[in-house]
């Protein structure tokens, strides 16, 4: 299997192209361009016998577009293969502020949350540094960007996966993405969305990177969110809020908290009042969102009104609360619900 430039230092790279014929300041070049996702057959700027050599060993970006859907409100669901053949997806949503990739980070997940079709089959394996970061390079080139421009605006790792369960990795490509050799996206536009794995939330807060902390929250006691979230046997309700709340003294960044709207199971209007009891003293902001219907599953998402009127509710009651507009629902924008697809297709 090839290698990906991505994967490759500078010196290393100089130590090849040297022995291939070129000079040093082509390693520079070659970089730069792989470093903006630029395939090898792209890169104009060295010979041609240099990328003939250079494509027998290396390709630039380990992940490759393989489909691209776009939902009738723009928004455009990407799947993408790895070199091994692993397929994973990405979603872009265009916002009048910019644009912003959804991305994932690892194949399959192991957390087993029960309105989620990425954890259908488990965790297939982590995803290198350079395979989060090729999603982001290849969507960016896809929407025509050159060498040094960022097309993309925002990214939020909600993927496929449970990002914190690929730490070092993923922190790995935060502090890539966000450093002036690639596309030097701010971190504050960055949001990692994790099911509340409380110590990697307290290593997280310690390492001092500035992304937004989102946790998928769901329901207001160990209860309620057990039946949905298997997590929450091992990480008590209690201790999640307690490191959000450190998050935040750590960082300053208001910490987000996602509740997908499940009929019958977490709408009520006693859950209002227990969300209040628990996140009240909290800087933090909630995130409803209309359930998302996934096949093999058996949620049902709540009727529209009744997400509405829980929303009115939480903000009655002193909380920040707003509705997630639902995008790309007549494509399978559901997290997992496209792999899943191609997958049982193929
Ligand atoms: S919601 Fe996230 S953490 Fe839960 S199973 Fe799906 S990918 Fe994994």
């Amino acid at each position: 299997m090839k290698e990906s430039l991505l994967d490759v230092s500078l010196e290393e790279l100089e130590k090849f192209v040297a022995a291939s014929g070129g000079q040093k300041f082509h390693a520079a070049q070659i970089k730069k361009f792989s470093n903006f996702g630029f395939e090898v057959e792209e890169i104009s700027v060295i010979s041609k016998q240099l990328r003939e050599i250079l494509s027998k060993s290396f390709v630039s970006n380990p992940v490759k577009i393989i489909q691209e859907i776009e939902s009738k409100d723009g928004t455009k669901k990407f799947l993408f293969q790895l070199l091994d053949g692993n397929v994973i997806e990405g979603v872009l949503m265009s916002y009048h502020h910019g644009k912003t990739l959804c991305i994932s980070s690892q194949v399959g997940c192991r957390m087993g949350c029960k309105f989620c079709a990425s954890t259908l089959g488990g965790l297939v394996r982590n995803l290198s540094s350079s395979e989060i970061l090729g999603q982001v390079l290849s969507v960016n080139r896809a929407l025509g960007a050159k060498v040094s421009e960022r097309k993309i605006t925002n990214l939020v790792l909600m993927g496929s996966g449970e990002p914190l369960d690929n730490y070092e990795n993923v922190v790995r490509f935060i502090k890539e993405i966000s450093g002036p050799n690639s596309l030097n996206i701010s971190q504050r536009n960055i949001s990692l969305s994790t099911c509340g794995l409380v110590e990697k939330i307290y290593r997280l807060a310690d390492d001092g990177l500035q992304i937004t902390l989102t946790i998928s929250l769901h329901a207001p006691n160990d209860e309620i969110r057990r039946k949905i979230m298997p997590v929450a046997s091992s990480q008590p309700i209690e201790k999640l809020i307690e490191s959000a709340k450190y998050y935040f003294d750590k960082t300053g960044r208001r910490v987000v908290f996602e509740y997908a709207m499940i009929d019958g199971v977490n709408n009520s209007a006693a859950c209002a009042a227990e969300l209040k009891k628990l996140l009240g003293g909290l800087c933090c902001h909630i995130n409803l969102i209309p359930l998302n219907s996934v096949e093999e599953r058996n949620l049902k998402g709540a009727p529209k009104h009744q997400v509405y009127w829980f929303k009115d509710k939480l903000v009655s009651l002193g909380l920040s609360a707003t509705v997630r507009r639902t995008m790309g629902e007549d494509i399978e924008g559901a997290c997992g619900q496209l792999r899943a697809k191609f997958l049982k297709n193929s």
